[in-house]
């Protein structure tokens, strides 16, 4: 329990954010709730401590999520117009992501800039390429990382403002408190987020219940196109461009559609492909104790012991598909014999 306390310096965090002045905060492609609340809450903490602050993203905002940028900051990269901010800040933020790959077009300028890079993370195995790691994979949030920046080192005071997103964050990750990591201490810190002002219905209700009409169309299609393999412990849903093109959903629409294939009973393992433009993402799920980023590494992916993914470029869908299933039901056996 005290090693808990240790894995993080909060107190080297809250050092970077003081010494320096300019800051660019940024996420993975195809944001989530856990991405863009963590970097609301971290915009708001460096404002209220005057800083100049910029948060630049490869992915503009799912429209389900931009409740949470009330001041409209976010900007989706431009090269001409922001490449040169990677150089002139003081301080590049990356958050929710532990690989530089997932920053996509901002990639480059990232690796190239000599600008002191720091990472707020919650996954497993970080690539080293930052000068400060802030990552614990005990969180069930990079946003829980940020609630516990504010508590310990009580750099600011935990407003209504900063305590939405933060909210937004740890529930949306942890599938509305049903995931592995709904403790107690998550119940300790869903209560004090109500306290400062969090209204749970309401931010449930943006994320989740205003939903286009296309995507309830495009998720009748998913859920039809489920499969088992032959032992009946994996299930995998295949995303279509055809069922993407007819429905008009984003790809940011499909969070969540996996866990369908995991309330089937007797299912320990379930696999979502994404027809994308010009290749495949591939969402991998498990139940308890399978660690299924061990699996989405054997496909230049990563993630979390239950939640993990992947893109595959310039790969045939069916071809995929079925050495997936193949990998797929191999590892649950090597599992299975540990
Ligand atoms: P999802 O399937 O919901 O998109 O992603 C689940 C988790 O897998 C994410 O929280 C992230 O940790 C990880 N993940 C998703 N896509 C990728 C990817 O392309 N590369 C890596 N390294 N991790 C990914
Ligand atoms: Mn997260």
């Amino acid at each position: 329990f005290l090693l808990y306390f240790f894995m993080i310096d909060f107190n080297l965090l809250a050092h970077i954010v003081k010494l320096n002045n300019s800051f660019l905060l940024s996420t993975h492609v195809n944001p989530d709730a856990d991405a863009i609340g963590s970097e609301i809450a971290f915009y708001l903490i460096l404002k209220k401590l005057g800083k100049e602050v910029y948060i630049i993203n490869h992915s503009s905002t799912p429209y389900f999520l931009k409740f949470l940028d009330t001041e409209n900051v976010i900007e989706k990269f431009n090269e001409e117009k922001h490449s040169k901010l990677f150089k002139q800040v003081d301080v590049l933020v990356v958050i929710d992501l532990n690989y530089a790959n997932r920053l996509v077009r901002e990639e480059k300028y990232f690796r190239e800039s000599s600008r002191l890079k720091i990472c707020l993370d919650h996954h497993q195995s970080p690539e080293k390429f930052v000068d400060h790691c802030f990552n614990d994979a005990s969180y069930a949030a990079t946003a829980h990382i940020i609630f516990d920046f504010i508590k310990q080192t009580d750099i600011v005071k935990l407003t209504k403002e900063i305590a939405i997103p933060i909210y937004a964050g740890i529930m949306t990750d942890l599938g509305s408190f049903r995931f592995e990591r709904t403790t107690p201490e998550i119940h300790r810190i869903t209560a004090e987020l109500l306290e400062a002002g969090v209204n749970p219905v309401e931010v449930y209700d943006n994320i989740y219940d205003q939903s286009n009409f296309s995507k309830i169309k495009l998720l009748g299609e998913s859920l039809s196109s489920i499969q088992l393999n032959s032992a009946k412990e994996i299930a995998y849903m295949v995303v279509t461009r055809d069922a993407i093109n007819r429905t008009q959903a984003d790809e940011a629409e499909v969070d969540g559609f996996v866990n369908y294939c995991l309330s089937i009973k007797g299912v320990k393992l379930a696999l979502l492909f994404y027809e994308l433009n010009d290749g495949i993402k591939i969402s991998f799920r498990s139940k308890g104790e399978i660690p299924v980023h061990k699996l989405a590494q054997k496909f230049g992916g990563g993630g979390h012991i239950n939640a993990s993914g992947t893109r595959l470029f310039n790969v045939d869908l069916d071809e995929t598909i079925s050495n997936v299933i193949k990998a797929a039901e191999d590892f649950l056996q090597q599992e299975g014999q540990n």
